[in-house]
């Protein structure tokens, strides 16, 4: 099995509609680049991206295949902001603080939407919103209590506040309201990875597939190896997010992987009657539903989450009930792909940027890393050449290892989860 092709990656429908792209040589003897990157998903493309158009020499060292991470797996949608609502980024750390921190995930949204036009990246980039739906007539409240902050303290009115008939116009399931986001949308998760590699490598970067970095050692020069090359690098950028396994445990210990299932079912001749306007969706469950429609009419959905690591035998049986819950008329539906990844979350819920010495890292943006991590790159790269504050805005709210380290983090960070999971349920 090759480094990121498990969960059956290769079954997905982003595998299955990927746009042609070129294979990438295994590292083969020494190089020297200015900055060394581990990891082919957004956060390293966008890294290597933005080194190279300013004039660092890059190599980035893929122990799979490109995208066939989290990025290229994932549900596709665009979610303007951070996992830590408006409320509580206020409530933790004053308004002004807040503010630079959302101000911050919203350039990924801008971010992300110009080099799609700029490199004519072909992803199915839709802009039609993306709809919080409340699950439990209290989580209305909460959602007004959002929208209302996040107009007075982050000056951001793209938020609207629908009721249960309002929801109801925007997709044919029960919810007590939502909150619906005008500067959401959705994307071919796999084809924009996909575009941001051929981005960056035609700004000069090296992509190094099948070669897995399997130990990094600093000095002057960091040295990063792989089963048959070596990487000698001034400075490394380590984006393996939940993949990246005991390459550095002190920026692992701060991530806990999540295994999330999706499924796309087949194309539905009524595919507009159940999301009529095209939005990505996600519910207020603490176990998450998110689901959008595909281009070719599908309905693909994510729901479920195991915190074993062993996966379900039949993913698609495992996410069936979840699906039909939300709409019982696809009762039975064909259900063509089905497949996993691993979402990287962090005990604040907020991203992981920091560094140690030339080492830098960026991973753990908690179920909304489809842009933030092209942002997370694209910020260490500033950094890297002196311009720290938007990166340090990040660093100085790191979270907290998770206890009991790597070793334990899971068993005790499954209990709580369980707990919020059962009150689901409940
Ligand atoms: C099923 C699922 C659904 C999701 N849905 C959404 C969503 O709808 N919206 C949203 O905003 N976010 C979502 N996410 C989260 C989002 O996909 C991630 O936050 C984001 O893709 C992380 O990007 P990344 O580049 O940091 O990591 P990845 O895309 O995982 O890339 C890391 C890469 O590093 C490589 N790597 C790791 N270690 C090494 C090593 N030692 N040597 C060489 N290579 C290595 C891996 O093979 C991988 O290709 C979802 C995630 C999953 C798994």
């Amino acid at each position: 099995m090759a480094f990121n092709d498990g969960l059956n990656m290769g079954g997905s429908y982003y595998a299955a509609t990927a746009n042609p792209a070129p294979e990438h040589a295994m590292l083969d003897g020494e190089v020297d680049v200015d900055l060394a990157i581990v990891g082919a998903g957004c956060t390293g493309l966008s890294a290597a991206l933005h080194a190279a158009q300013r004039g660092m020499s890059v190599a980035v060292l893929e122990g799979g295949k490109v995208g066939w991470g989290a990025s290229g797996r994932n549900g596709g949608q665009v979610i303007p902001g951070l996992r830590k609502g408006a409320v509580e980024l206020v409530a933790a750390f004053g308004r002004e603080r807040a503010r630079a921190l959302f101000d911050l995930a919203l350039e990924a949204r801008a971010l992300v939407g110009e080099l799609i036009e700029t490199h004519k990246i072909d992803c199915d980039f839709s802009t039609n919103g993306h709809l919080l739906a409340a699950v439990k007539e209290s989580d209305v409240a909460d959602m007004a209590a959002e929208a209302e902050c996040l107009a007075e303290v982050m000056d951001y009115h793209e938020m609207e506040l629908l009721d249960r008939a309002g929801v109801q116009k925007q997709v044919a399931s029960d919810y007590h309201g939502g909150l619906l986001d005008r500067r959401g949308g959705h994307m071919h998760s796999l084809n924009y990875a996909l575009g941001l590699a051929s981005a960056a490598t035609a700004a000069g970067a090296s992509i190094y597939e099948h070669s897995p970095a399997v130990s990094l050692s600093r000095g002057a020069l960091s040295l990063v190896r792989t089963p048959k090359g070596v990487l000698r690098a001034r400075r490394v950028l380590l984006a393996g997010d939940a993949l990246l396994h005991g390459l550095e445990p002190e920026a692992n210990n701060r991530i806990m992987p999540v295994a999330n299932y999706v499924v796309a079912t087949a194309p539905l001749a009524n595919a507009r009657e159940l999301i009529p306007a095209d939005v990505a969706i996600s519910d207020s469950r603490f176990v998450v539903n998110y689901y959008r429609l595909t281009v070719d009419g599908r309905v693909l959905f994510g729901g479920g989450e195991r915190y074993t690591p062993e996966p379900p035998r039949d993913i698609a049986a495992f996410v069936r009930p979840h699906l039909e819950g939300v709409f019982p008329q696809l009762r039975g539906v064909a259900i063509d792909h089905a497949w996993g990844g691993l979402v990287s979350i962090t005990r604040t819920r907020l991203p992981h940027l920091g560094r140690r010495g030339d080492v830098w890292f960026a991973h753990g943006y908690s179920g909304m890393g489809v842009i933030l991590s092209t942002l997370g790159g694209k910020l260490a790269v500033e950094a890297m050449l002196g311009e720290t504050e938007r990166f340090d805005l990040f660093a100085a709210v790191a979270p907290p290892a998770f206890p009991g380290g790597v070793a334990l983090r899971a068993p005790l960070h499954v209990l709580g989860m369980l707990w919020f999971a059962l009150r689901d349920r409940l």
